[in-house]
């Protein structure tokens, strides 16, 4: 049953093509593509493709379970000093870098395999153009997405000013409240909303514990929805982002967004590698594609938050979704709010991103995809004679377009557009294998460290 959460994701429904195209030629062009995601096996039926990537089936059947460690975590923690805490998050940190499979912070695989199935159906069809709904409207080449966590009575204390931060970057943004962890100031999320920011549904407690039982989380599950509704919130996250596609069912929203793309510093490292929105099930999912602010500051010491743009670049490219989660609690240290600051400014001054709230992409790219949805202006698609795909005449290297859009100052990303697997894979042969994280945390540029998640 589970199996068919992901079904309605197909190439297919992705690019909501203006001219039929026969099922044979998806299926041959699909089963050309499939070696681009180098996933385990020879898997080529797009039911289990869909699965093994945004179903993160590629980690195993048991991945949404929390491992033990994770567990003994949550139960120790209010017992054990902070310091035995860090050391007891490094090593987790360490284990889990050493396994990751994906690319971080790029993961691009996803993207490549939609756009050389698009590629194949061109060819095969005989076609030279193809019309598309375009995926942002407006002509936008990206979604911008501002979410926040609220995990503390601390962090809705600056709640205001966050919002305030947003606003005078011309943004606005979603915040995510615990609803039984701290005190809500009602007259504020009136005020939010009056403001036009989004409310959403963070969890209950915030204590770990959501996802360790299928009936505690049914339980749980009940309040949750009775707060939805209370709220008027019709999103969730979930807290320290653990997640179960199949349980998370049983919430009245319209989007989750639990998932992500790629991110190995979460308790349950993975990621769905999806740039963009996707259906899971009953809702829209709406996965974070840049790096949680706790991350950037806290681990890898950031200073700039260059890696953010280098990954909207990179999102830009594929008109995909930058989403990013961020956290008031963090927000508040002058190094996380200034990183933060610097990202709003370099965004104010795009004039490609469609900028909007989480319910308002999810409503989108549930009417992108209804059948009688027609478009303002079709979108285009050409083979180009590099053996690749232009979208609107634009590879997705960024050749052929307009300049003015990328900051001069960001060199290319040379793991980026690679048609080979990322090392990570090679976990799965016998002995003892380096990951794609250990080797970025070798590298001098200091995009990945040793440090273990905050786990928030
Ligand atoms: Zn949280």
């Amino acid at each position: 049953m589970m199996k068919h959460l992901w079904d309605a994701n197909t190439p297919e429904a992705f690019w909501q093509l203006e001219t039929a195209v026969p099922p044979e030629v998806w299926q041959a062009a699909i089963a050309e593509a499939a070696v681009t995601l180098c996933l385990p096996g020879n898997v080529t039926a797009m039911s289990d493709l869909l699965m093994m990537t945004l179903g993160e089936g590629q980690f195993g059947a048991a991945h949404f379970e929390p491992p033990t460690s994770i567990r003994l975590y949550y139960h120790v923690k209010s017992y054990v000093p902070h310091g035995l805490i860090m050391l007891l998050r490094r090593a987790l940190g360490r284990r889990q870098q050493s396994r990751f499979l994906l690319g971080w912070p790029h993961e691009d695989r996803y993207a490549r395999f939609l756009w050389r199935v698009m590629r194949g159906v061109l060819v095969r069809s005989g076609c030279s153009e193809l019309g598309y709904r375009p995926f942002w409207p407006g002509g936008a080449r990206f979604a911008l997405v501002l979410t926040h966590d609220v995990e503390t009575a601390r962090g809705m204390d600056y709640v205001r000013a966050v919002a305030d931060m947003d606003e005078a970057h011309g943004f606005r943004s979603c915040f995510n409240l615990v609803p039984e962890r701290y005190p809500i100031d009602g007259a504020l999320v009136d005020e939010l909303r009056r403001h036009g920011f989004e409310v959403g549904i963070h969890g209950l407690t915030h204590d770990g514990r959501l996802f360790t039982s299928h009936r505690l989380f049914a339980e749980r599950a009940a309040r949750i929805n009775h707060y939805l509704h209370a709220y008027g919130a019709v999103g969730f996250r979930a807290p320290f982002v653990m997640r179960h596609p199949q349980w998370l069912q049983a919430l009245d929203v319209e989007y989750d967004a639990s998932f992500f793309d790629t991110d190995p510093y979460q308790p349950v490292p993975g990621g769905t590698m999806s740039l963009w929105p996707f259906f899971l099930g009953r809702f829209v999912e709406l996965p974070y594609t840049l790096s949680q602010d706790c991350v950037l500051d806290s681990i890898l010491h950031q200073r700039t938050p260059e890696i953010w743009l280098r990954k909207v670049e990179l999102i830009a490219r594929y008109r995909g979704m930058a989403l990013v989660n961020t956290h008031p609690d963090y927000l508040s240290s002058p190094t996380c709010g200034e990183l933060y600051r610097q990202f709003l400014a370099a965004m104010r001054v795009r004039h490609d991103a469609w900028h909007a709230l989480p319910y308002e992409v999810a409503r989108w790219w549930r009417q992108r995809a209804a059948p009688e949805a027609v478009p303002e202006v079709w979108g285009s698609l050409t083979p180009d004679a590099a053996g690749g795909l232009l979208v609107d005449g634009v590879a997705e290297t960024g050749e052929g377009h307009r300049p003015g859009h990328e900051p001069s100052h960001l060199p290319s990303d040379p793991s980026v557009g690679r048609d080979v697997c990322p090392a990570g894979r090679r976990f799965q042969a016998p002995g003892r294998a380096t990951s794609v994280a250990e080797e970025s945390a070798q590298s001098p540029n200091g995009m990945s460290g040793g440090a273990a998640s905050e786990y928030s």
